[in-house]
């Protein structure tokens, strides 16, 4: 899922890592301690889990880099199954998850479905940001796109350079090179072909999706050292 969010400065970038990973005793072991150790579940959620059972896909939330869905090669959905109440609910689910969030994609795999599904639409009440950054960006809104066993073809192979973030790596951004212009064909929600010509900021929204089709993140093409914790200065504080 890629999110929109308000520009960010992301000027000086200075890392401060008190407790190095090389380092030994007490207190690292502690340290790496509180990093494997798995959390303990509240009562309730403990009490909720014994009631209704452990979740299962398509998800309520979106999951989380690590979750192995997040790197499978997808498969298609057959034609015949996309009118299924299943493949309906997923739909379904996707776009309540685009909506009820700041982000204008979302994958089925992102909601822990290997199906070959993504979702776009940009509200107008999401483009809040500068005129000048609306602009230089190339952000337009534009109504819901649900393709099913979408492909993807280059327009415009011009490089263009944002930052851009994810959902299932939730909190951070990079800078990532997309293509400045995209055709993505496939199956709407009925089952019917249909095609859009994304620019700009729409396009890098469906790469970004497309790829999370293909088992690969932002962080598969970003420009490493522009990788940040979006909350790096609350921690300072
Ligand atoms: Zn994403």
């Amino acid at each position: 899922m890629i999110i929109l969010r308000s520009c960010r400065v992301f000027g000086l970038l200075v890392s401060h890592y008190s407790h190095g990973l090389g380092s030994s005793g007490p207190q690292s072991s502690r340290l790496y301690a509180s990093w494997t150790e798995e959390k303990k579940r509240p009562y309730w959620k403990t009490l909720r889990r014994l009631i209704l059972g452990a979740p299962s896909p398509p998800y309520k939330k979106v999951v989380q880099t690590g979750d192995p869905v997040l790197r499978l090669q997808t498969q298609l959905v057959p034609q015949d199954r996309i009118s299924h109440p299943d493949t309906q609910v997923i739909l379904k689910r996707m776009v309540h998850i685009l909506r009820s969030g700041d982000c204008m994609g979302i994958s089925a795999p992102q909601l822990g479905v290997p199906l070959r599904i993504i979702a776009l639409e940009l509200r107008e009440g999401m483009c809040k940001l500068p005129s000048e950054l609306m602009a230089e960006r190339e952000i337009h809104p534009f109504p819901l796109k649900i393709f099913i066993n979408p492909t993807m073809r280059i327009l415009d192979s011009r490089k263009l350079h944002f930052h851009e973030n994810c959902t299932s790596l939730h909190g951070f951004s990079a800078l990532v090179p997309r293509c400045h212009s995209v055709e993505i064909s496939g199956l709407n929600e009925k089952g019917d072909p249909t095609s859009w010509k994304a620019h700009g900021w729409a396009a890098r929204a469906a790469q970004h999706e497309m790829d999370h089709l293909d088992g690969v993140l932002y962080i598969d093409k970003m420009f490493p050292r522009t990788f940040v914790n979006l909350r790096w200065q609350e921690v300072n504080d």
